[in-house]
């Protein structure tokens, strides 16, 4: 069995706050560890379930986060930013080296306005106040599942906080293996369990969820794929790489194959976060 695990940072074992998130941060260096523990609970319990091969993608923010002297031998990483250019679908990347059997998504977060959600945004805090997967309020786990639906991978495991494990099990159903590792108490505070604690139920989780019981998920075609902005420059910038401006901050891409869709919403917004060249400024 092989599995895909696609990482992101906000929903792991003991990280709370922005300065976790961000080279430079307060303790930032430390919740890479906690990042790399959790992910490698996941590989152990998968291995005592008998997968045998793991890909690891890091998505989150520089997508250099988790320490690979540290990672499972078991394991391979995908690691580097996901410019349009680097990585077309932003989190996930490598997704076509072989067949994979199931996915599991270390880490997430609740989509952008979830009330009293944990460092709670989608894909763009800055940019983003919402995006909608043919009309449904879509979190980066709702959006990556649609993707690894489409590559016949179904998402049997996820592992963050409180509030997104609601939200996933209102998302996905009771299918989903899912592994909280802390309580959420407001946008930037939890009641979180030990590395030691929440890597044993990480591991039991993904000893669970195998052999894969659920289907991949399909999502309907043609896709919609609506983004709401915070501002009109945003969406004026996002509009110069294609897209069909929608309301007042609006865009919408639609499109009868799923990558096509996802790949054009992603590149607009990294087009959005390009700073001009400084002679410009
Ligand atoms: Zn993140």
């Amino acid at each position: 069995m092989r599995i895909y695990i696609s990482v992101d940072m906000e929903g792991v074992t003991g990280v709370c706050h922005r300065d976790h998130l961000l080279p430079g941060g307060q303790d930032y260096e430390k919740a890479r560890g906690w990042l790399t523990g959790d992910v490698n609970a996941a590989i152990e319990g998968a291995l005592e379930a008998g997968a045998t091969e793991f890909v690891v993608a890091d998505g989150h923010a520089t997508m250099r986060n988790i320490l690979l002297d540290e990672l499972h031998p078991a394991a391979q990483l995908v690691t580097g930013p996901a410019q349009a250019r680097n990585r077309p679908l932003g989190q996930l990347c490598a997704l076509d080296v072989g067949h994979f059997d199931a996915a599991f998504l270390i880490g997430y977060h609740s989509r952008a306005g979830t009330p009293g959600g944990l460092l709670a945004h989608t894909w763009v805090g800055m940019l983003v106040s919402e995006i909608r997967l043919n009309g449904q309020a879509a979190s980066e786990a709702l959006l990556n599942t649609a993707i690894l639906g489409h590559h016949d991978i179904p998402v049997v495991l996820a592992t963050g906080a409180s509030d997104f494990c609601l939200q996933a099990r209102e998302d996905f159903g009771e299918g989903l293996e899912l592994v909280q590792v802390k309580e959420t108490l407001g946008p930037s505070a939890v009641l979180t369990l030990t590395p030691t604690r929440s890597s044993e139920l990480i591991r039991a989780g993904a000893e669970r969820s195998l052999p894969p019981r659920q289907e991949p998920t399909k999502v309907g075609l043609p896709l919609s794929l609506e983004l709401d902005l915070h501002r009109d420059d945003m969406r004026e910038r996002a509009l110069e790489l294609g897209g069909e401006p929608l309301g007042r901050l609006g865009l919408r891409y639609r499109g009868d194959d799923v990558l096509t869709v996802m790949e054009a919403a992603w590149a607009a917004l990294a087009h959005c976060l390009r700073e001009d060249a400084a002679f410009l400024k």
